[in-house]
């Protein structure tokens, strides 16, 4: 399959996640077989974290997750001390987690909370202060607004979500924000919102992590997603969201190779390489390849991401 890849130079993968030390050997080795060498790594485990920098150095761009306890009720200093921090102790940026489902983990988040609160502030200004650009996840896919999120009054609808981003954005606009998984909106009828995004916000990037989600969405009009990845070449980093420790081989495979069959060929209704649950009852999921040039491939594979955060040291 590696015959077809237009692309043939080196891969970085602007979001994984790291664990446990023993679990970061058989991630690399499978990465080294698909030719990712670099990558932004969020740091689940503080071990996890020292192994990697001590066996792997100048492999990963860490990220350091902020408290969403503290973040959920409003406790900015905690959050502001770590951020000032964040640097000395080895990472390169921070990273939060506003899926909405987060309320399911957090007990007793205010009612109403917004992260576009003005009390939420100051976290912001600190990221600013200290040049440390922020990987921020809001919203999810739509098919997680039909299957998961019946409950608006908990979970707001995707476009309040949505919404709540770009007044963050707003007022925040010296701030990288790092918009994982195509901003939340890889869905075909969402792209305009996004496009206005990446006009109005020239400090924002956003990733492709979710091949399964990128796959299913940007193939549903090839055309318009063409376009816009043509058009916003230097704002896209390529991204998967693998975790190490989870999967084998086959399962990142499946990953690695739903993304380059999008991004690069031109293939008509391949089915996805792995399960996609949100679609298994409807159908599965096929990709319609977009067939992008090289020099797009370039900028989404490497350029982009050595642009923002260096070659890892
Ligand atoms: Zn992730």
């Amino acid at each position: 399959m590696t015959d077809m890849w237009k692309y043939k130079g080196p891969i970085f993968d602007a979001h994984t996640h790291i664990g446990e030390p023993d679990t970061l050997d058989k991630m690399i080795q499978i990465e080294d077989k698909f030719g990712i060498t670099a990558q932004i790594a969020i740091v689940h485990s503080k071990d996890g974290f020292l192994a990697a920098q001590d066996k792997y150095p100048e492999r990963f761009v860490f990220a350091k997750y902020l408290s969403l306890a503290d973040i959920a009720h409003y406790k900015v200093e905690p959050v502001v001390d770590d951020i000032v921090r964040t640097k000395d102790e080895g990472y390169s940026l921070a990273k939060t987690w506003f899926g909405p489902r987060w309320k399911d983990y957090i007990e007793d988040v205010p009612n109403g909370f917004r992260i576009d609160s003005p009390k939420l502030d100051p976290i912001f200004q600190a990221l600013e202060d200290n040049d440390l650009p922020l990987l921020i996840h809001v919203a999810d896919p739509d098919t997680y607004f039909e299957l998961h999120y019946q409950d608006t009054s908990k979970y707001g609808t995707k476009e309040e979500n949505l919404v709540q981003m770009e007044n963050v954005m707003e007022r925040h606009s010296s701030v990288v924000f790092h918009i994982p998984h195509f901003g939340a909106q890889p869905e075909i009828h969402r792209l305009p919102n996004l496009a206005s995004w990446l006009d109005r916000f020239p400090n924002i990037v956003i990733d492709t992590a979710s091949s399964r989600w990128m796959a299913r969405e940007l193939s549903k009009d090839t055309e318009k997603a063409r376009e816009f990845l043509i058009k916003y070449a230097d704002r896209i980093l390529f991204g998967t969201d693998l975790s190490s420790g989870r999967g084998d081989h086959e399962y990142y495979g499946g990953r690695y190779n739903a993304q380059r069959i999008l991004w690069e060929t031109n293939l008509l209704d391949e089915p996805l390489p792995f399960e996609d649950a949100d679609t298994k009852d409807s159908g599965g999921t096929f990709i319609n390849g977009l067939d992008l040039p090289l020099r797009v491939l370039r900028k989404l594979y490497w350029e982009n991401a050595i642009k923002i955060y260096g070659t890892p040291e």
